[in-house]
Parts: C-alpha cells; structure tokens; sequence
C-alpha cells in the first residue's frame, strides 16, 4: 500500500515538473491528468459465435448477410460501453446478451436441442483482474444464462451452480425468467430431427449445427480483462451432459497476467485439453504471445487429437487471435476506432 502511494506521488511530481518545464501557465490547472490519460489508453472487444462447417457454399448472401449484422450488433453493444470508459466485464456480458437473444446462434435463443428435445444451457463468466468467476450449467428457463453466472460470480460465494438451484438462484436475483419453450427455434429443432435419423447419430462434429456457442473477450481502459461464454451444448447431447463452456479454465479464462479466452467447438476435448487454462499458461510462463498460444493449442495439440473448434484469446495490451481448426468461425472484434471488423470464413 505504502510502496504505491509512493509510487502514485511520484509519478504525480513527475507530472508537476514536466509540465512546470513546458509551460508558462500555472501549474495547478493541469498536473491532474489522469482522466485524459485513461481515455487514451486501448480498450479492445473479440467475439464468436460459434466455430464449424461453416463454408461460403453453404451461405445464401442473405443469411451471411444476418450473420454479420448480428455480430455487428453484438460488438457495438460492447463497445458502446469500453468507449465511455466502462469495464470489460459490463462490455462481455452486454455483447453475450445480444448473442443470446439472437436466434442465429446457439445460445439463449437458439440454443440446440439435447436427445429428448429440450434446451439446456451454458454460460460463464470470469474477471480477470481479481480471477473472480461464475458459471452456471443445465439451466432451462433462464433468458440470459451469461447474467445468471455473472450473478452466481458477484451475489453468491460459489463458482458454479447447476439446474434448478440455479434456476432458482437467478429467480430470486431477480433476472428474467422464461417458459421452456421460448428457447423452441424450428431451425435448432429440424436440426435435431436429422441427427436423430442419422444412423450414427452422435456428437461428432457435422457442421454449424452442432456449434455456434457465443463468447466474448474484452480490455477496459483500466487495463482489466474479461471473458465469457454462453451456449445451448451441442445438438443431440444426452440429458444432463455439460460442455466447456461453464467450465473455468476449459471454455473460460481471464487473468490480466496473462490473457483471457473464450472457446467454442467440441466441448469434451475442451475439457480434457483444459483448452483456455493452457493458452493462458502458455502466455504466462513460456513467454509466448496470444496469437502463438492459442495457434499452439488450437491448430497444433487440439487439431492433433481430432477436437475441432476455436478461440478468442486477449491479452492486456489488446493484442488478439482468433484461431480455430474448423472450416470456419463466426468472429470479429472492434478496437478504439470504433470500426467493426467481421469474418466467418477462413479470410
Ligand atoms: N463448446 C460447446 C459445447 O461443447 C459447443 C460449441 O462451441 O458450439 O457445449
């Protein structure tokens, strides 16, 4: 404490003299700079929405066209708030409930189907300068799941809560409650009829049906991190399975040492790879930089042993990479130009 007040002081009497020095006017008006300084440090937000078979042929204009609109949507949600000066964890909470509330993807709205056809939910959330987190997982009348885990992080003293306590819990923090069949798309549901009368239905990835998770990584003007990820499972998964993406350290991590990411692919080899943790790992103590971390454990370890997906991966300087081993990923991200920028396939 003692040491940073020092520190604090001097940089304050370094300021004081600089200025002192370059100008003639007085003194007092201008050594507290400390708001102009802030609003020109980098803020930075990169989003998914899900990684898959995801190829141009497969695209009418129109449909890319929603795609990239509902991305769009999602980063100037975000960015609206790091621009006034917000935190990266309002920023990834605010850009995962566009996502969830757009039928597009596989979150919220538009969460896939387990085996008996109904909709079971994931999400997590994690702040990486004090490591808090909070997730939630098989939840299945809860709008926004990713507010639910951020609830679970800051008004309960756990890190996880499943199915109905969770419900229950989100019931009582006051969040938004919806009947089951909110989460009915016919899209998500002729999904699950096809991989029923395929012979060998099974998890193994077949394509944007079975992915489309959402999640986000964010930097404030503070210089904290966050990340998030919210998602249905995937297509066809049995009752009660749960995926990465409520898993800290698999589909979710932020430390501002290191970086923070969010996943979205095969979620049993996010697992067992603890996919985020190593990244972050890799970052922290072998020195490497996000984009070779995640191209590491993405495009080298996890495409080695067959799990399909990708990343997002931020570190505090705002560095970014988007890695990901499928044939493509809804991604894009928006910096302090405020320009957003989109892509699905491998461009
Ligand atoms: N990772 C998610 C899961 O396994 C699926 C996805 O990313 O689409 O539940």
């Amino acid at each position: 404490m003692m040491k940073r007040a020092l520190l604090l002081l001097a940089a304050a009497v370094t300021a004081t003299t600089v200025l002192a020095q370059s100008s003639s006017a007085t003194i007092t008006m201008q050594v507290p700079n400390a708001p102009a300084a802030k609003a020109t440090r980098p803020i930075m937000l990169v989003i998914h929405g899900g990684a898959g078979t995801i190829l141009k042929a497969n695209m009418t204009d129109e449909q890319e066209k929603q795609y990239r609109d509902g991305l769009t949507q999602a980063l100037r949600a975000g960015h609206a708030i790091l621009a006034r000066g917000g935190t990266s964890l309002d920023a990834v909470e605010a850009t995962i409930r566009v996502l969830e509330d757009n039928p597009l993807f596989n979150a919220g709205k538009g969460a896939v189907f387990t085996h008996e056809g109904r909709n079971e939910l994931d999400a997590s959330i994690m702040e990486g300068k004090t490591r808090k987190a909070g997730s939630v997982a098989g939840v299945t009348i809860i709008r926004n799941p990713i507010s639910a885990a951020r609830a679970v992080m800051e008004k309960s003293p756990h890190v996880m809560m499943v199915g109905r306590g969770a419900e229950l819990f989100a019931t009582k923090m006051g969040l938004e409650i919806v009947d089951p069949s909110y989460f009915w798309t016919e899209r998500r549901w002729k999904s699950l009829q096809q991989e029923l009368t395929t012979p060998q239905a099974s998890l193994e990835p077949a394509g944007d049906k079975k992915f489309g998770t959402v999640g986000a990584v964010a930097l404030d003007r503070d210089g904290n991190l966050a990340a998030g990820t919210s998602t249905g499972g995937m297509t066809n998964k049995q009752f009660g399975r749960v995926g990465d993406a409520p898993i800290i350290g698999a589909g979710t991590f932020a430390e501002n040492e290191s970086c923070a990411v969010s996943a979205t692919g095969h979620g049993e080899f996010f697992i067992r790879w603890t996919v985020a943790s190593d990244i972050a790992a890799l970052v922290k103590y072998r020195g490497l930089s996000v984009q070779q971390a995640a191209d590491e454990v993405i495009n080298r370890k996890l495409k080695d042993v067959g799990g399909e997906g990708g990343v997002i991966a931020l570190d505090a300087k705002g560095n970014f990479a988007t890695p990901f081993n499928s044939e493509g990923m809804y991604r894009g991200w928006i910096g302090a130009d405020g320009v957003a920028q989109v892509r699905i396939y491998k461009d």
